[in-house]
């Protein structure tokens, strides 16, 4: 029947594309599966994407391994590359109290650790690898928003309206994002909290920088969140900046070249002074005349003066930004989820209908991805074996694989993100003494990075099997980060442990 489907998919977004492209390169799936891809919105957009405007606000750290899985199943190819950068170093620091700030640097390991690529350009890549290799296997319906959904007769198959018409599938994947349809209609409860945080993304323009070339991240942890610039080209990056959403609605209410100056003092200030600095920026919000680009500036150049700004002498601090784009300043609420089962009654959740995070590690759409790759390994599996790609004990491997690393990652950034946030005196100073023993050992700071998805491409592992595999999935992630948040917490806790005797 036409619209009878093996395989539905719902969601255009990266995750739900990827898994198109993961199932074509499966043999198995590839020879039997009809696959229907619903999304929502048009996808003209992308489409018509050409990779040489203006740089997009929505840009992700794709971790080796994912680039490597990309480029395996025949997406990378199409990738722009001039628009995606390399990150072969990162910075992260904290600075709670002056005359303090411990840091850690990750050196280049060889190979990139990660590369910075506009969701767009990901997005484009996977849609012309399906429009490759996808000829009368994927079919792809956009401006088709999924509304009613219904389990078919003896739960063979679900029925799922789109406009005044109705599609069947064998199998439902809700790629569908954090709201997911398909996770309501499962009845999957999901656990989690919104974080009291937007993050506000925006271009930054800025010189090349003449002591080396723009492929280092770096990360300041602020009491209020942390800020990021991460590299895009020589002469521009992007900022990801965590703060309370009151702070982020006044600096986005802010003049373009007074937010430039707001940004440099993030990366920049000390703490309190960026704090007294905050105070004012939020009072004369509040009275609805924000501050303006030359009171902040004077503002700032006062305090300058006063020796209230960190130097290149205490910590590597990126290149001073000279412009912000307005079109490309937006701010987005953050939140922490995880649903509590992936598979339903012939329902299947992937990406962040199955969980969000905090973007301080990067790991939002690397674990979508991850979750596709293996999904599809499964499916692959069962079909061989004459399964049945909708049973949810026959695809077990999928959660059992998935569900303890994307756990691990999950808790792990959001402890990272309580315990940077802390400013009680214990903590600071276990803080600082972790983050100085892992920038002390050189061997441990590159064994942190190998473990945490800055696998040479070569060394990616195709398979996830066992622990010791979940474990390099669950460890992937964000440049080292959360390897080194891992041995970082682990300093931490035995610190204060000992600090309690
Ligand atoms: C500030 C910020 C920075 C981030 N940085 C990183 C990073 O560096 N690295 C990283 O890995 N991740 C990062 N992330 C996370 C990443 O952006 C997301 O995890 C990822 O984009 C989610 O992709 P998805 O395809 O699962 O969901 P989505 O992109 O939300 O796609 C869901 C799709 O489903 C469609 N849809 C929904 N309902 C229906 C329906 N009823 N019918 C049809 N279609 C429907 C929607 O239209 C949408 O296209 C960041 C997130 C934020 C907010």
């Amino acid at each position: 029947m036409k619209d009878t489907y093996d395989i539905v998919i719902i969601g255009g977004g990266n995750a739900g594309l990827a898994l198109a492209c993961a199932l074509l390169d499966q043999p198995s799936i590839r020879g039997t599966s009809r696959i229907l891809l619903l999304e929502g919105g048009s996808l003209d957009r992308v489409r018509g994407w050409k990779g040489d405007g203006a740089w997009e606000n929505r840009v992700s750290s794709l971790t080796a391994e994912n680039v490597a899985w990309l480029d395996r199943i025949g997406v990378w190819q199409y990738i722009a590359k001039d628009r995606t950068c390399p990150v072969n170093e990162m910075v992260i620091w904290s600075n709670p109290t002056p005359g303090q700030t411990p840091s850690i640097h990750f050196p280049p390991l060889g190979y990139p650790m990660a590369h910075m690529t506009e969701n767009t350009n990901l997005q484009r890549a996977l849609l012309r690898r399906i429009d490759e290799a996808g000829k009368g296997i994927v079919d792809i319906r956009e401006g088709s928003r999924v509304g009613e959904m219904r389990l078919g007769e003896g739960e063979r198959w679900i029925g799922l309206q789109v406009g005044d018409s109705w599609v069947r599938g064998s199998v439902v994947v809700g790629a569908d994002g954090f709201n997911s349809p398909v996770r309501k209609f499962s009845a999957i409860e999901s656990y989690g909290h919104a974080y009291p945080t937007h993050a506000i993304v925006a271009t930054l323009e800025h010189p090349p920088s003449s002591v080396y070339p723009n492929n280092t991240a770096f990360q300041r942890f602020l009491p209020t969140g942390p800020i990021a610039f991460l590299p895009l080209s020589a002469t521009a990056s992007t900022l990801v900046w965590s703060t309370h959403p009151t702070h982020a609605a006044a600096y986005r209410r802010l003049s373009p070249e007074a937010l430039t100056h707001m940004v440099n003092a993030g990366y920049t200030m000390q703490e309190r002074p960026l704090s007294d600095l905050n105070e004012k920026i939020l009072s004369a919000d509040a009275s609805g005349s924000p501050l303006d680009c030359e009171t902040i500036k004077g503002l700032i150049s006062t305090i300058n003066i006063s020796g209230g700004s960190l130097t290149s002498e205490e910590v590597i601090l990126p290149p001073a930004v000279q412009a912000i784009p307005a079109k490309s300043i937006a701010s987005f609420p953050l939140r922490l989820s995880h649903a509590d089962e992936y598979i339903g009654n012939r329902t299947v959740l992937v990406g962040d209908a199955a969980h969000t995070t905090h973007p301080l590690a990067g790991q939002g759409l690397n674990m979508g991805l991850a979750d596709v790759r293996v999904l599809s390994e499964v499916w692959e599996q069962v079909k061989r074996k004459g399964g049945d790609i909708g049973s949810k004990i026959d695809c077990a491997e999928y959660p059992k694989q998935r569900y303890p690393a994307n756990q691990l990652l999950l808790t792990t950034t959001d402890t990272l993100h309580h315990v940077f946030a802390s400013r009680s005196g214990p903590i600071n100073w276990a803080r600082g003494v972790g983050l100085d023993v892992i920038n002390e050992i050189g061997p441990l700071k590159k064994a942190l990075m190998e473990n945490a998805g800055a696998l040479p491409p070569r060394a990616a592992p195709t398979q996830h099997n066992g622990w010791g595999a979940t474990a390099a999935t669950g460890l992937e992630g964000w440049i080292g980060l959360k390897g080194a948040v891992a041995a970082g917490l682990g300093l931490l806790g035995d610190t204060l442990r000992r600090t309690a005797k």
